[in-house]
């Protein structure tokens, strides 16, 4: 299937060496352990998350648990099984009383506009009514790019021109979404990273207003990463959450990269749930993140 395809190369720069290093070592000594550390790392898994793991290792070896190389695989996948759904929760988090109001935040480019769409196709083909607001108001390609999106999965997009105040479109799409009785009503955010303090104090502004709207929302942020910038990611995911309490990662790209084995480190270095993942440009390639099926495709 598409998941496991999508793992492919991840699978390759990490569930392969591994056995590939199994093969080479017929006994478990410090050069081997060595060689299991410099995979972890090659694969995206992070220095803390690999220290880790790492510890994990040499106490399953005391402890008997790992005897032989070939030991290793099945140990690991039990040890990242348990980091991934350490904590997971479900997909969704619906409001007591509709609108759910769900805020999107992340740099450009990771596929945070796309990702709106598909997160909207997925509630909409859920028989739910859905609303995209057009808070990225900085750049009016942002705006077209979502009002496509609106065309393609029949919800309705409330935006303003390019340069108006998000915090303004976001006020707006409250007040529509709960006059329409909409069930879900997705924000889309600026994502310029070069003037950090001004994003964050705009993400707050946002934040502020609606929930002077509706006291509990937004119900989720959702903060989307790009799954090929590796560590990078790890690194973003800090950033946002110091300005924004993120309740959720959309981990993007998923497909076609190596460095997949970020989504690992992620989990076990932020505790913040990865929720969806990104499996492609289509409309249907956003998946909530279920994490046996995702241990089960990358191993
Ligand atoms: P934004 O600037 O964050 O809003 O990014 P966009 O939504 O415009 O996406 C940037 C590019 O990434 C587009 O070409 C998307 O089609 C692509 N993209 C988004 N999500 C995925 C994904 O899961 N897999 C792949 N392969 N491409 C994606």
């Amino acid at each position: 299937d598409k998941l496991k395809a999508g793992l492919d190369k991840t699978r390759k720069s990490f569930t392969e060496k591994i056995e590939q290093l199994v093969v080479g070592y017929a006994t478990i000594d410090d050069e081997f352990l060595d060689d299991v550390e410099a995979v972890l790392l090659s694969a995206d898994v992070g220095v803390h998350t690999t220290a880790k793991l790492m510890a994990e290792i040499k106490s399953g070896i005391k402890s008997k648990e790992i005897q032989a190389p070939e030991q290793l695989k099945p140990f690991l996948q039990t040890k990242i099984s348990a980091i991934l759904a350490e904590g997971a929760t479900p997909d969704r988090l619906f409001a007591a009383q509709p609108p759910t109001v769900i805020m999107v935040v992340g740099i450009n480019g990771v596929g945070k506009t796309t990702t709106i769409g598909k997160l909207g196709n997925y509630y909409r083909e859920q028989g739910l009514k859905v609303m995209l607001a057009a808070g990225d108001t900085f750049r009016a390609a942002a705006i077209d790019q979502l009002e496509i999106w609106g065309q393609r999965t029949g919800a309705e997009v409330i935006s303003q021109f390019e340069g108006s105040d998000p915090a303004a479109v976001a006020f707006d799409a409250v007040q529509s979404a709960k006059a329409q009785k909409a069930d879900i009503l997705i924000i889309d955010t600026a994502g310029r990273l070069h003037t950090k303090a001004n994003l964050m104090e705009e993400l707050k502004k946002i934040k502020r207003v609606i929930s002077r709207e509706i006291p509990d929302a937004p119900h989720e942020t959702l903060l989307v990463l790009d799954a090929t910038t590796g560590q990078n990611a790890i690194n973003q995911a800090r950033l946002f959450g110091e300005a924004a309490p993120v309740s959720g990662i959309v981990l993007t790209k998923l497909d076609g990269t190596a460095k997949g084995g970020v989504i690992v480190g992620l989990k076990a270095e932020l505790h913040v749930p990865v929720k969806w993942i990104g499996v492609g440009e289509g409309i249907n390639d956003l998946r909530p993140f279920v994490p046996e099926e995702f241990s089960r495709a990358l191993f």
